[in-house]
């Protein structure tokens, strides 16, 4: 089973419980509605990677997401990931109304930097946001406080969708800005808290 880490421990999550659309910019710019009801899929342990592939059967997309850890149905890790995706197959399989995984689930789909303890406030989780730089150049950046659906609300309903085992993750959706991966370039997330840097984590894609 491939890992993340969390402090010191190293954990097994089962599986990684997606959010689409969640960001009202980012449904725009792929021409989705925006969604009523929550946009969820999944990644089983075998897409978490630690290397930023750029290609898979075809050119792969990056989505940088807020990526919490669940522990006895809470959440007690805060992380970023990204979401590799094969756009055209997706856009595919998004028109004849077919299921996600091929283009979403496979073999290194997923990568995240360490964790971190999230806070027990609602409130200070909303003064988060993160941006990605792509060999410099700001390329996406997200704030929890312009999530469609906000952090405790999709714990709500994931769980009541699966179970949630420890070490579970769930991302929480991508802002606008999203874009095909160049090998060679260099991916840089930062995560902060209000002002202040908590985490951050760079990965040159391969
Ligand atoms: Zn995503």
């Amino acid at each position: 089973m491939n890992v993340v880490r969390f402090k010191n421990r190293e954990l097994s999550p089962s599986k990684i419980v997606c959010v689409g659309r969640n960001y009202a910019e980012h449904a725009k710019e792929l021409g989705n509605e925006i969604p009523s009801e929550m946009v969820l899929f999944l990644k089983p342990n075998s897409a978490i990677s630690n290397t930023l592939i750029s290609f898979h059967d075809e050119p792969l997309h990056y989505e940088l997401e807020i990526a919490f850890l669940v522990e006895q149905g809470l959440y007690s890790g805060l992380g970023l990931g990204i979401d590799l995706t094969k756009r055209e197959l997706q856009s595919r399989l998004k028109k004849s109304g077919l299921p996600w995984e091929r283009a979403k689930a496979f073999n290194q789909s997923a990568i995240f930097t360490r964790f971190i303890d999230v806070p027990s406030d609602p409130k200070i989780i909303e003064t988060f946001h993160f941006t990605l730089h792509i060999d410099g150049q700001l390329a996406q950046h997200g704030h929890v406080s312009n999530m469609l659906f906000k952090p405790d609300q999709i714990l709500e309903e994931c769980g009541s969708f699966v179970s949630l085992e420890d070490g579970d993750i769930i991302m929480t959706g991508t802002p606008k800005g999203v874009g095909v991966i160049n090998k060679g370039s260099c991916f840089a997330a930062h995560l902060y808290q209000a002002d202040k840097l908590v985490l951050e984590m760079e990965w040159l894609a391969q």
